[in-house]
């Protein structure tokens, strides 16, 4: 038995050494075969399945429909770039999240990339991943006080401006609702950040008050719609406009205003270009969102990724403090849409098809077909 086994390993020995000598012009100068240092010279990747680069994705929720693009064109670039990914979403459960996160760290991944539920929550499987030598990527959302590699996103305060300068455009004077996002989301503060930037010196003018702040727990649709009901009894209808932080939440607040006959009269602001925000604006009851082209930062991310599980250094154009250290944070231009450019952006760009969009529009309102 014993002599069998060890005859089979000089069997395979040959037959290696035969290989790496048959294949590898330098195979011959060097004793250290094994070493696996070509990846990241090696533009065809799809060659070296034997050491597949594993990343694990932790995604914040799958049930919201911006993460399932995400997910999709994140894998889709990563399988191109010879990777296997294992993707599990917590649901906007942050215990599920660290539990499915410390789950991926026992099953030998390459890289870490996290969509935070919980900015601040995570540096403990952080820091396990990192004294574990895996390099970890925060992807759209910040992760707060943690040695991370790299955080790729848009220019989030950029998007807040957006928001709020699209809506003063239209009503320059008048109530004002401010509808921020989950309070645990980094986001959500840089997007209130840049809310502020346009609108605090109108209220310093006098043009603008501010009649109510909340933030949306979880950005769910349902806690909007009861923040609504009540900030709409308190002002007794009296808001003319409404600074929603994205499409889901500004589905739940128009829900309330239409309740009460003010859907399309008050203006409200997004962001995602959700399907059913991008519908609302084609019939008038939002005003508009902020596309974020999800295919861009998903491509960037798992190209970012495999460079990290490569050990290869990544450029960024900016930096981040996230109370730890300055995060090297690639940063992509979002893009405003309202009625007028529905067609210029979201359609031309294949997010979402013309007869999805305009499908509650009635024929002779639609703008011509491009
Ligand atoms: C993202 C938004 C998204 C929200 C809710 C934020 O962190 O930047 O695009 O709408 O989370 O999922």
């Amino acid at each position: 038995m014993m002599k069998w086994k060890g005859l089979q390993s000089v069997v395979i020995l040959v037959l290696m050494l035969f290989l790496l000598a048959a294949c590898g012009q330098d195979a011959g100068t060097s004793q250290e075969a094994d070493t696996k240092v070509d990846s990241g010279d090696n533009a065809d990747v799809g060659e070296k399945s034997e050491e597949k680069i594993k990343i694990g994705l932790s995604v914040s929720d799958l049930t919201l429909e911006r993460w399932q693009h995400d997910r999709d064109f994140f894998v889709e670039k990563a399988e191109e770039l010879g990777a296997e990914v294992i993707v599990q979403s917590a649901n906007g459960d942050e215990a599920k999240q660290l539990s499915q996160i410390q789950n991926m760290l026992s099953q030998d991944i390459d890289v870490l990339v996290i969509i935070a539920i919980n900015s601040d929550a995570l540096s403990t499987v952080v820091e396990k991943a990192k004294s574990e030598g895996i390099p970890v990527l925060a992807y759209d959302r910040l992760v707060n006080g943690s040695d991370i590699d790299a955080y790729v996103s848009f220019d989030n305060v950029r998007v807040g401006e957006m928001q709020a300068e699209y809506l003063v455009e239209k009503v320059p004077t008048g109530k004002y609702f401010l509808m921020g996002g989950s309070p645990t989301d980094n986001n959500a503060k840089m997007f209130r950040e840049g809310q502020m930037n346009i609108i605090q010196p109108l209220v310093d003018k006098g043009d603008i008050t501010i009649v109510g702040d909340q933030w949306a727990k979880g950005w769910d649709a349902n806690e909007a719609l009861k923040i609504m009901e009540n900030a709409l009894t308190a002002n007794k209808n009296d808001i003319d406009g409404i600074v929603a932080s994205n499409d889901n939440t500004a589905g739940g607040a128009i829900q309330a205003l239409d309740a009460q006959g003010l859907a399309g009269k008050v203006v409200i602001s997004g962001q995602d270009a959700d399907l059913a925000g991008v519908q609302r604006i084609a019939e008038g009851t939002q005003t508009m969102t902020v596309y974020k082209p999800i295919k861009a930062i998903a491509i960037k991310s798992a190209e970012v990724a495999v460079q990290l599980a490569n050990g290869e250094a990544i450029t960024s154009d900016s930096t981040v403090n996230n109370g730890k250290l300055d995060v090297p944070f690639i940063k992509l231009d979002p893009i405003k849409v309202g009625k007028e450019n529905i067609i210029d952006t979201l359609i031309k760009d294949g997010f979402h098809s013309y007869d999805d969009v305009y499908k509650n529009v009635p024929e002779n309102e639609r703008p011509a077909r491009p």
